[in-house]
């Protein structure tokens, strides 16, 4: 990602990736973790049992180790998109979710070899989601010039209105 500085600061794109991180601490990610969590044991060169642990993908059942880039913690509905002030509520209502609209999939890179067998279930919801976006007809792309990309021109006493409004 390229440096962000004041000249091309785009307040959504870094709320979205402040969001984006913060939700990596929201209990329920956790939660969703240590129910996929799996324990095996592996013999040590002297015999004694040593504990692992894995991690099951909710869409292929596979197991994967919780290193970085394997799993991903899924919105089976999507978070939705977050371009325009009106549209922050519903995607932080959206991002920090019930327990019951996340899964732990798995989320190897389409490079991996494995994928050459079997894509990663993330990869190919993802890939799903963006196709269904791109066919969608919105009012936007119907008619109408594109809005401006939002800027650090809020209105937040109109943004607290709207985030009170959506609770
Ligand atoms: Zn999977």
């Amino acid at each position: 990602m390229a440096k962000i500085t004041i000249e091309n600061f785009r307040l959504d794109v870094f709320l979205k990736t402040v969001l984006r991180g913060a939700f990596k601490k929201y209990p329920h990610f956790n939660e969703v973790k240590r129910r996929a969590k799996r324990e095996y044991f592996v013999q040590s060169k002297t015999g004694k049992p040593m504990r692992r642990v894995c991690f099951q993908c909710a869409g292929c059942g596979r197991y994967f180790l919780d290193v970085s880039g394997e799993l991903a913690v899924d919105h089976r509905n999507p978070v939705g998109e977050f371009t325009t002030v009106e549209q922050l509520p519903g995607y932080i209502l959206g991002l920090f979710c019930d327990i019951s609209n996340l899964d732990l999939l798995c989320n190897y890179p389409d490079n991996d070899t494995r994928a050459e067998y079997q894509r990663s279930c993330h990869r190919i919801k993802s890939a799903k989601e963006a196709a269904e976006r791109a066919t969608k007809p919105t009012k936007k792309t119907a008619k109408k010039k594109p809005k401006p990309p939002v800027t650090c021109s809020y209105d937040f006493d109109e943004l607290q209105k709207l985030v009170k409004a959506a609770k």
